[in-house]
């Protein structure tokens, strides 16, 4: 008996380090900072007139706790992940791209074209309330406007209407799924 508990333990042990690190289930974050003006999105994907909420300023501590590892590097220390290796590369279904950290509505699956970069890309993000640009050196960084999350970087070299080419990390977002 004891065997086949030990053999079951390590089934479970085994089965949990092939999966990769999810992220905690999503909770509304503490929302402590000043009020910026962000748009909302209802479970339709319809635009809510932009209103003013609390900014979401955490402590590192507090960040790791709501994100993967991946996440964590990406959104609070600006990394970037590596190419073809993000969940939504080569992801088509339709709905709506939230911020990993806040939740934030940030990109739609109708402005997400193939850019052959490894990284999910759009024309446009699903509200300019809801993100901040701003220089990175050479690039032009994106950032989420309610938690300043790093996103990714834009790039003038992307299809109509906008010729803009939003490269983001996957490990920086999370998918809602609508039917428009
Ligand atoms: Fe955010």
């Amino acid at each position: 008996m004891t065997t086949r508990r030990h053999a079951l333990a390590l089934l479970v042990l085994t089965g949990c380090s092939n999966q990769g690190p999810e992220p905690p289930p999503f909770t509304e974050p503490t929302a402590t900072g000043p009020l910026v003006e962000i748009t909302d999105f209802d479970a339709n994907g319809k635009a809510s007139p932009p209103a003013s909420v609390s900014s979401v300023r955490l402590d590192g501590e507090q960040w790791r706790a709501r994100l993967t590892p991946l996440g964590f590097s990406v959104l609070r220390m600006s990394d970037t992940e590596l190419a073809f290796t993000g969940k939504y590369s080569n992801h088509h279904e339709t709905g709506i791209y939230q911020c990993a950290g806040c939740g934030t509505a940030l990109f739609s699956s109708k402005d997400k074209f193939e850019s052959g970069t490894g990284w999910p890309s759009f024309t446009a993000p699903i509200a300019a309330t809801n993100i901040q640009d701003g220089e990175d050196g050479s690039r032009r960084e994106v950032r989420c406007h309610r938690c300043y999350g790093h996103l990714g970087h834009v790039f003038p070299d992307g299809p109509p209407p906008t010729g803009l080419r939003y490269c983001i990390n996957s490990a920086a977002l999370r998918f809602v799924k609508i039917n428009f």
